[in-house]
C-alpha cells in the first residue's frame, strides 16, 4: 500500500536504502507550528505547540489565514476513540503558500489558496477528472496520514492530515490536488468554507443533481450546506424553491437567500405543505439533516421520477415509481473547477454566503463549535494567522 514517491531530478545525493524504500525527502524540514489537538471524546480541542516536517516533493506548505469549521469536524469530535490517539481536525483551510516541493508546479510561494477535499490523483476515477469517487477517498480524507502512510506531524505524537489538510492549525501540508489558487484582492478569511460546506452545498444542486430552470426543490435543513443549495437552486432558476428546518432565524434567512416557501418542521406538517405549495410534490430534495424520519418525508413528498439527494455521507438506492436516492459527495465538484465559479457569482453578488459567517479568533475555537452544535452560528470560520509566524528556521511568510 506504500506509494514510492520518484525521486527527484535534482536530488542526485546518494541515498541510504532506508531513504529509498521511503523516498523520504532528506531535505524536508522540521517546522514549528501551533494546532488544535483533540484529545478526548467531545473535546475541548487544545491549542498546542507540535513539530511538523514537510513538505513532501509533491506538497504544499500552506500559512492557514482562516478555517471554517464544517459539522464533519464536529462529528468525528463526538465519536472520537481512544484507539484513535491525538488529532487535528479542520478541512476548510484557507491561507498563503510560504513552500512548495520541488515536483509542485501550479502554486508558487506567496500565492492565496483555498483548500478542498483530498484525492489520489492516480486512480482510474481520477483520471476521468472525477476525484470526489476517488478509489481512495476515504483513505486520503480520513486516513490521518498521507497516502503513502507516513505522518508530518509523527515527531509530536499526534495524527494530521485530516481532508489532506487538518486546518485547524496554523500551517498545514497539502498538495495541488486539493489547492484552489485564488485573487490576491479577495479576502482568503471569507473564502476558507468554500472548500467544502458550500462545495457540497452548490455542487449538489448543480453538478450532481443538475437541477433545470423550472424544476421544484425542497431543501431539508437550512444550514451552511443547506443555504448553499438554496442559493444554488435561485441561481439556476429553481421554483419552487423551499426551505425545511426547525429554526425560525435560519428560514428567515433562506427567504433572503433564494427560498420561495419555508416550512417551520416543528409547527407545519411537511407533506401537505408541499402539496399545498406545488399542487403535487417537488422533483428534488436535497436531505442535508441526516435522520431518518427526513430521508422518508424527502421520498414522501417526491414527484415520480424526483431524485433525493443525500449530503450526510451514507449513499443508498431506495427505488419506487423510478423515485431515486443517491448518495452525494463534495457535490460532484471539482474545486479547481467549481470554488472559482463560485467566487465568481459571490463576486456578482448572486451568491453571498458572506451572510452565513462568522468570525472567530483561534482561541475561541470551542465556543465556535459549541455554537455551530446548537445552531447559534451557520458557519462559524476561525482567523487563525494575520501575521504569518514560523519559528523554525528559513521560512517566513
Ligand atoms: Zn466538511
Ligand atoms: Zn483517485
Amino acid at each position: 500500500m506504500a506509494v514510492v514517491w520518484p525521486q527527484a531530478k535534482s536530488d542526485s545525493r546518494p541515498q541510504s536504502g532506508r531513504n529509498r524504500t521511503l523516498a523520504r525527502d532528506s531535505d524536508m524540514q522540521v517546522h514549528k507550528i501551533k494546532a488544535a489537538v483533540l484529545r478526548k471524546r467531545g473535546g475541548p480541542l487544545k491549542i498546542e505547540s507540535l513539530e511538523m516536517e514537510g513538505p513532501q516533493y509533491d506538497e504544499v506548505l500552506v500559512r492557514i489565514v482562516a478555517s471554517g469549521i464544517c459539522h464533519t469536524d464536529i462529528g468525528f469530535c463526538e465519536y472520537w476513540d481512544k484507539a484513535d490517539g491525538p488529532l487535528v481536525l479542520g478541512h476548510e483551510g484557507a491561507g498563503v503558500v510560504v513552500e512548495v516541493g520541488k515536483r509542485v508546479k501550479g502554486v508558487r510561494r506567496g500565492d492565496h489558496v483555498v483548500l478542498s477535499y483530498q484525492s489520489c490523483g492516480r486512480c482510474g476515477q481520477c483520471r476521468r477528472g472525477r476525484p470526489t469517487d476517488c478509489e481512495r477517498f476515504y483513505e486520503a480524507n480520513f486516513g490521518f496520514a498521507r497516502l503513502d502512510g507516513s505522518n508530518a506531524l509523527y515527531r509530536s505524537g499526534v495524527r494530521g492530515h485530516f481532508f489532506g489538510q487538518s486546518s485547524f492549525a496554523t500551517h498545514a501540508l497539502a498538495t495541488e490536488r486539493n489547492i484552489v489558487k485564488v485573487s490576491k484582492k479577495l479576502n482568503l478569511e471569507i473564502l476558507s468554507p468554500l472548500g467544502c460546506g458550500l462545495q457540497t452545498g452548490a455542487g449538489t444542486v448543480m453538478n450532481s443533481l443538475k437541477v433545470a430552470k423550472g424544476a421544484s426543490i425542497a431543501i431539508f435543513g437550512t444550514g451552511a450546506v443547506g443555504l448553499a443549495a438554496v442559493m444554488a437552486a435561485r441561481i439556476v432558476g429553481a421554483n419552487p424553491i423551499i426551505g425545511v428546518d426547525i429554526i425560525p432565524k435560519r428560514l428567515k434567512l433562506a427567504m433572503e437567500l433564494g427560498a420561495t416557501h419555508v416550512i417551520d418542521n416543528r409547527r407545519d406538517k411537511i407533506v401537505s405543505r408541499v402539496a399545498d405549495i406545488t399542487g403535487s410534490g417537488v422533483d428534488y430534495v436535497v436531505e442535508t439533516t441526516g435522520s431518518e424520519e427526513m430521508h422518508g418525508l424527502a421520498m414522501d413528498v417526491l414527484n415520480p421520477r424526483g431524485a433525493v439527494a443525500l449530503l450526510t455521507g451514507e449513499s443508498g438506492a431506495a427505488l419506487s415509481e423510478g423515485r431515486r436516492t443517491i448518495g452525494i459527495i463534495q457535490g460532484n465538484a471539482v474545486p479547481q473547477l467549481f470554488i472559482p465559479k463560485l467566487i465568481a457569482l459571490y463576486k456578482a453578488g448572486r451568491f453571498p454566503f458572506d451572510r452565513l459567517v462568522k468570525f472567530y479568533d483561534f482561541s475561541k475555537i470551542n465556543a465556535a463549535i459549541a455554537d455551530a452544535r446548537s445552531g447559534a452560528t451557520i458557519k462559524p470560520v476561525l482567523r487563525i494567522s494575520k501575521e504569518g509566524f514560523l519559528e523554525g528556521k528559513g521560512v517566513a511568510a
